[in-house]
C-alpha cells in the first residue's frame, strides 16, 4: 500500500482499556519519513499505548493508525510478523536473553526472520560495532553496564535494518552519561536514514537535542513543536 501521509500518520485514533478513563483521546499525528521525534508527557498520558499501536501489539479503540501505508486495522494476524519486521524497538528494561551472549542476542533476531547464516556471520559483528560494542561479542548480558545493555538492545532492534525504531523510555534505568551515549546512537542512526521515536523524561537531553518534541497529557497532544524543548508544568 503506498504511504500517502507520513511513514506514520494517526487519525482522531482513540484507545480504551477495558477499565478507566481512555488512553488516547482524538490523536491525531504524523511523521515524515526520516524524522526524529521526542514523545513526552507526564506518568499515564498514554506514550507508552501509543508506541503499542504502532507495533500492532494494541488496536485503537476508533481512528486510524497507518504504518507505512498499511492500515493496521486491516492486517491480518498472519501479516503481523512480516508488518513488524520494518519496525525495531527498545525499552527501559532491555528486555534481553540473559542466558545467551551480547552475539546471540543479536543473531537471534536475524534468525527469526531466516537470514541466511553468512549474512549473519557479517551483520551482526558490524552492528555490535556500531553500537560501540565491538570485542563484546563473548560477554554474557548480565555481565554487561546497563549502559552496554542498552547498546546490545539497540544492535538487536537494528540488525534487520528497520524503517522505524521506536524507543520507550530507553534511557529510563541509565546514568547521564549512558543516557546521552544512547541518545547520541538515536540521532546517529536517523541520520542514516532511520524514522526515531523516543518516549523519554530525560528534559536536560531533550532541551538539549532540539529535535521535534511531541507533548502528550491525559490521552491528547498538548503541544507539537519542531527544534522543542520540554514543557514545564505549572
Ligand atoms: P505512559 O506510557 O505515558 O506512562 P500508558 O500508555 O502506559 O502511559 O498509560 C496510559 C493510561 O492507560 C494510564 O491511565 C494507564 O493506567 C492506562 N493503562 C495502560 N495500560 C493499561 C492496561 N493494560 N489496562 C488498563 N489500563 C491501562
Ligand atoms: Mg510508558
Amino acid at each position: 500500500m503506498i504511504e500517502e501521509k507520513g511513514i506514520i500518520y494517526l487519525n482522531n485514533v482513540n484507545k480504551s482499556y477495558s477499565t478507566g478513563v481512555p488512553a488516547l483521546n482524538g490523536i491525531n499525528l504524523t511523521i515524515g519519513r526520516g524524522e526524529f521525534v521526542f514523545i513526552v508527557g507526564d506518568s499515564g498520558s498514554g506514550k507508552s499505548t501509543l508506541i503499542k499501536l504502532l507495533l500492532r501489539e494494541l488496536t485503537a479503540t476508533s481512528g486510524s493508525v497507518y504504518v507505512m501505508g498499511c492500515d493496521l486495522a486491516k492486517l491480518k494476524h498472519r501479516q503481523i510478523p512480516k508488518f513488524r519486521r520494518n519496525l525495531g524497538v527498545v525499552f527501559q528494561d532491555f528486555r534481553l536473553l540473559n542466558d545467551r551472549n551480547v552475539y546471540e542476542n543479536v543473531a537471534f533476531a536475524q534468525r527469526i526472520v531466516q537470514t541466511p547464516a553468512n549474512e549473519i556471520r557479517r551483520n551482526v559483528p558490524a552492528i555490535l560495532a556500531t553500537v560501540g560494542l565491538a570485542g563484546k561479542y563473548k560477554a554474557k548480558t548480565k555481565q554487561l553496564s546497563g549502559g552496554e545493555q542498552q547498546r546490545v538492545a539497540l544492535a538487536r532492534a537494528l540488525v534487520n535494518n528497520p524503517s522505524i525504531l521506536l524507543a520507550d523510555e530507553p534511557t529510563g534505568n541509565l546514568d547521564p552519561k549512558n543516557s546521552w551515549e544512547i541518545m547520541k546512537l538515536l540521532e546517529e542512526i536517523n541520520e542514516a536514514g532511520t524514522t526515531v521515536i523516543v518516549v523519554t523524561h530525560n528534559r536536560e537531553i531533550v532541551n538539549a537535542m532540539q529535535k521535534r518534541v511531541v507533548t502528550m497529557k491525559k490521552g491528547v497532544i498538548v503541544s507539537d513543536e519542531e527544534k522543542g524543548g520540554y514543557i514545564d508544568e505549572d
